[in-house]
């Protein structure tokens, strides 16, 4: 496949889950919705993106030469054979880069602009924020690392 640093992804709708774990580790994952096939193939062509699919059909009628057909149900395993298949790069710098709602690379927020709008507690426990500049999403590490070490090991990450 590719050598592309940083390939970008298309996720059909079968294989949502597995498309949010993608926006975790850093990379670009978008969906279209409603997917229809032919849609989903233009966005593909459009964005130069590799569609992520469980739909066999879609994959048999060549809609699309870059596409990744998901061989298992589970979205850790699927997560591996992505990794596998692209030669994927874990690195830690660019985990939490990503809005998993909405895919836009998010920016640190000073802490004291947030004191007015997060839980008293997580402003207490917490010292690095982040917003997404396009839905106005704030993250920080305790909203959304939960299990993300226990994942990572299932993972294969060494
Ligand atoms: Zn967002």
């Amino acid at each position: 496949m590719t050598d592309a640093p940083s390939p970008k992804f298309l996720a059909d709708e079968n294989v949502g889950k597995l498309g949010r774990w993608l926006r975790i580790i850093g990379y670009d994952v978008a969906y279209q919705s409603p997917a229809l096939d032919a849609q989903l193939a233009l966005k593909a062509l459009r964005e130069n993106r590799i569609i992520l699919t469980r739909d066999r059909e879609f994959v048999e009628r060549r809609m699309v030469e870059r596409h990744l057909l998901l061989t298992s149900q589970d979205p850790i395993e699927q997560l591996k054979q992505v990794i596998q298949v692209f030669g994927l790069k874990l690195d830690r710098n660019s985990f939490f880069t990503r809005c998993l709602d909405c895919n836009t690379p998010i920016e640190s927020v000073p802490k004291a602009e947030v004191q007015s709008v997060v839980p008293a507690y997580v402003y207490r426990t917490q010292d690095q924020f982040h917003r997404c500049p396009s839905c106005d999403k704030l993250f920080w590490a305790g909203s959304h690392t939960t299990n993300f070490q226990d994942w990572l090991k299932r993972v294969g990450e060494t």
